[in-house]
């Protein structure tokens, strides 16, 4: 659909509507005839004499037949819908290897960057001092770019979950930023502005900030350590080869949890360095129709389960997240399917956590993921702004997820401990 003829078909039916009612006219359009897969010409005859309220109330009422009632006015963000297509996604199936690789100079003989230089003899190598500016103008060409750094100050932090919702104490490092998975709804696609990978040299210096770290232990008997927030933790474990630095300094500290976050199969280093009890090796898990629709370039759920078992086996510890839960027509089953495939499949025991968070993303990021991926469906549900100034499944609907998933959860892993992930202090409380 083209935007300029979206407008064009509104202005036809009220030619004298201002550009802010046009915004928003053109928006509610352009979501529902993608939604219910339409013709936008019939969402407006022109015949039909309507004035501008009378035009959107009724487009509101169809865009949010769920939520039109009961959420306030102000709850709808109705943007100009602004589709690049030089923007789009590249989904052409390929292996990751960098057009051009930069080494800071402080890192220029580190074991990692002998390692690059052996994995992609044929990239452009160049040397910078760090404050080079580096990386594609494009988030969809991030890849082309692998920066070997010395990381300075980002080293440690406590999560910033998002602003109001309820925390669960976790802890991060920060070793890694950018991915080269291409899921729909992830966030990097609108937080990331250096559009490279990222990957720090000085695993020993991260080490040694975190032999000295204070850690919160939040909802769990032991403060819980995490590195996959700005990228997949084990996507580059091959190259980076963090596991095999992190796991024997884990296994030396007991008394704190590490956890590997992942929709990756490349587990060779953990299988390598050996199991330990106090590490825990995380999957994301979802519906199949997410997996190989929404979370591009990813093993599917079979081969992440399959990973999962063999870790274990090896002497890890295992989480799931179910997060973001997406829902969409037939959802329920869909996920009941997932948690039985994993009851078959995973020694019950072995799992230490599972998450469960609904799906949710600031305005920026819903612009992003409606240019970058144009077919995608996970936007067609009802998103409101919500507490934390993000977009969100009004309270009800999240409520019935929960309602839905976590006894379930319960029931089929009762040695698992069951949390929500980034959600309102109310809506926690009545699952905890
Ligand atoms: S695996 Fe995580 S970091 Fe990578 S694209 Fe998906 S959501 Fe983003």
């Amino acid at each position: 659909m083209n935007v300029a003829e979206l407008e064009q078909q509104v202005k036809q039916k009220l030619p004298s509507i201002g550009p802010n009612k046009l915004r928003e006219l053109v928006r509610l359009v352009y979501e529902i005839a993608k939604r219910e897969q339409m013709d936008p010409r019939e969402l407006l005859p022109v015949e039909e004499k309507l004035t501008f309220e009378a035009v959107k109330k009724k487009l509101l009422k169809r865009r949010y037949p769920a939520t039109f009632k009961t959420a306030a006015k102000n709850q709808f963000y109705l943007p100009k819908l602004e589709l690049d297509p030089s923007r789009r996604a590249d989904l052409t199936p390929r292996p990751f290897y960098p057009k051009t690789v930069y080494i800071e100079t402080a890192v220029t003989d580190s074991e990692l960057a002998a390692r690059v230089r052996a994995a992609f003899p044929k990239a452009d190598f160049k040397e910078t001092d760090g404050k080079t500016q580096v990386g594609s103008d494009n988030f969809s060409r991030r890849t082309e770019t692998l920066f070997i750094h010395r990381e300075k100050y980002d080293f440690l932090k406590p999560c910033p979950c998002s602003c109001g919702s309820a925390g669960c104490g976790y802890n991060l490092i920060n070793l890694g930023f950018g991915c080269r998975f291409e899921c729909e709804y992830c966030f990097l696609q609108q937080y990331q502005n250096l559009h490279a990978v990222l990957l720090p040299a000085n695993i020993d210096e991260f080490l040694e900030k975190l032999a000295v770290g204070k850690f919160n232990k939040g909802l769990f008997d032991r403060p819980r350590i995490g590195s996959g927030e700005f990228t997949d933790s084990l996507v580059f474990d091959d190259l980076t080869q963090y596991s095999q630095k992190l796991v024997p300094f884990f296994r030396e500290r007991p008394q704190w949890q590490f956890e590997f976050k992942t929709k990756s199969t490349n587990i060779g280093g953990l299988l390598q360095v050996g199991g330990c009890e106090n590490v825990v090796v995380s999957w994301s898990v979802n519906s199949s129709k997410i997996t190989d629709r929404a979370e591009h370039f990813t093993p599917d759920l079979t081969a992440r389960l399959a990973a999962a078992c063999e870790v274990a086996k090896a002497g890890y510890r295992l989480g799931f997240h179910f997060d973001p839960v997406v829902i969409y027509d037939g959802y329920q089953p869909d996920y009941v399917r997932t948690i039985q495939q994993m009851a078959d499949t995973l020694p019950p025991d072995k799992i230490a956590w599972i998450s469960v968070g609904t799906l949710r993303f600031s305005r920026e990021l819903k612009k992003q993921i409606e240019t970058r991926f144009p077919e995608n469906f996970i936007l067609d549900g009802e998103f409101l702004l919500d507490f934390d100034g993000k977009m969100r499944y009004d309270t009800a609907q999240r409520q019935e997820v929960y309602r839905f998933l976590v006894p379930l959860l319960r029931k089929t892993f009762p040695q698992t401990q069951v949390y929500l992930c980034m959600e309102d202090p109310a809506v926690t409380r009545s699952f905890l």
